[in-house]
């Protein structure tokens, strides 16, 4: 049995106080928040970044943790840590204080770093993604503070500052202050709630791998009257090969490409039975009358289980209008592969290397970019405590989402750190992240605030098993 589910009943942390503070603060909390997202963090063009990652660890020092920002190759990590409960779980708060680039500016409402509210939403630059998530999370460890003179349990606090360009240095961060971050368990609040508008946690996400195939003819463009049926043709050579990676039935047929793919748990399907699903309307939305073969695959299995190989672009000869009767020298086909937990990015890139030296060995392969998957279990004994601090302070129960389709770097904590690492969004689905006219619903933010001082009270409860 699990520890979560020896967790007894009784053990309800009294939240009322804690919650009756956030509320007599709303707009304290808010100014706050509209002072804090002002100040401008892109990554990108190395804008604001040190001031920000200086203005955290000044708030976090001020809140009695113990903060500095922590050198990388890159922008610096702000770390802070506060042990109030021997016994109790350690918590790693994980977000980050870079925001993506505003452009294109003429189409914000209002500019993207003079933080503005209509209509109960809070509109600026990085108030979604992340500062509001990470700054209610901050807010959180305050109001604990305020209200109990000490935390639930122990927590360390870690903000990167370079998110938006892919996170270049944590994984060497993570690695080089293994022992420092010796946490119990990840989580994030990142991103936004599902689509419904009700809040999930999210378990793990997909890994990705990028290839280039490339394949060469003669050394220039050819009349294919004169010379069609004499020189090889890239082109077919490409399509010839790209049959070989997958076959009609939706099968990808590259050997051992699925071994060790694990199918959905009991738990996991139970999970998947509650999630809000319409694929009509879906369908409709997408303009599509069946979904991708194999047909019979259920909908939430196939991004969150089954890994993916997708052709991203096949390219080569002439496209242009009416007809040239070329025959191209060199065509290429970019690639990806979604992966799924127990996959990894080096061993799915070398059996497709493998299966091209087998199928057209003239054919290059040319590796790109890779990130490996991640994935925490439903049964993890920390699932109960966050579930129950949501439906604490926000009266509804979450919906529990075992994968994101997409790719996000938490490998770092359940790979390199080896802890189980949770999502938890306190954003609107319509944040708008990456996006004009990026902002964030206040109620959702001091639901937020709310929800992170229940979810440390119900963690900090189980040291009394
Ligand atoms: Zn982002």
């Amino acid at each position: 049995m699990s520890r979560a589910s020896r967790l007894p009943n009784h053990v309800s942390p009294d939240l009322a106080d804690v919650f009756a503070h956030i509320d007599a603060r709303r707009q304290t909390f808010i100014d706050r928040l509209i002072d804090y997202v002002r100040h401008p963090s892109i990554s990108a063009h190395g804008l604001g970044i040190a001031e920000v990652a200086d203005l955290l660890v000044t708030m976090l020092n001020g809140l009695g943790l113990d903060a500095r920002a922590a050198p990388t190759a890159g922008w610096p990590m702000v770390l802070a840590r506060r042990n109030d409960a021997p016994g109790a779980p350690t918590v790693l708060l994980y977000g980050h204080y870079d925001v993506q680039p505003p452009e294109p500016l003429e189409a914000w409402t209002t500019p993207p770093f003079e933080p503005t509210i209509r209509e109960g939403r809070l509109y600026a630059r990085g108030v979604g993604d992340n500062k509001g998530q990470h700054f209610a999370q901050l807010l959180t460890l305050e109001s604990l503070l305020a209200c109990r003179g000490q935390l639930p349990c122990n927590v360390i606090v870690l903000l990167e500052g370079e998110e938006e360009v892919g996170s270049p240095h944590i994984a060497e961060f993570i690695r080089a202050h293994h022992d420092e971050l010796n946490a119990d368990l990840v989580i994030t609040a990142d991103g936004p709630v599902h689509e419904s508008g009700q809040s999930c946690i999210v378990f793990g996400v997909r890994g990705v791998i990028s290839f280039e195939l490339r394949a060469r003819g003669a050394n220039r463009d050819l009349h294919s009257g004169n010379f069609g049926g004499l020189a090889p043709n890239p082109l077919w050579t490409l399509v010839h090969l790209l049959g070989t990676l997958k076959n009609e039935h939706g099968e990808i047929t590259i050997d051992g490409f699925y071994d060790n793919v694990k199918a959905a748990t009991e738990l996991e399907r139970a999970a998947l039975a509650r999630l809000p699903l319409d694929v009509g309307a879906m369908k409709a939305e997408l303009g599509i009358a069946e979904l991708d073969a194999p047909r019979e695959r259920p909908y939430f299995e196939r991004t969150m289980f089954w890994p993916t190989l997708t052709i991203n672009g096949l390219h080569g000869g002439y496209g242009g209008p009416g007809s040239k009767t070329v025959l191209p020298h060199e065509a290429v086909a970019k690639c990806d592969i979604r992966l799924v937990e127990a996959q990894s990015a080096e061993a799915i890139f070398a059996k497709v290397e493998a299966h091209v030296r087998r199928h057209a060995p003239e054919v290059e392969f040319i590796r790109q970019g890779g990130m490996e998957p991640s994935k925490t279990p439903l049964e993890s004994p920390f699932t109960e405590p966050i579930r129950r601090g949501l439906l604490a302070a926000q009266g509804a129960e979450p919906l529990l989402i075992p994968s994101a389709g997409g790719s996000l770097p938490d490998y770092v904590f359940t790979k390199i750190l080896g802890v189980p690492a949770f999502g938890v969004p306190y954003a609107n689905a319509d944040e708008a992240n990456h996006a004009p006219n990026e902002n964030l619903e206040l109620d959702r933010f001091i639901a937020g605030i709310k929800t992170g001082a229940a979810m440390l009270s119900y963690l900090g409860a189980m040291k009394r098993l």
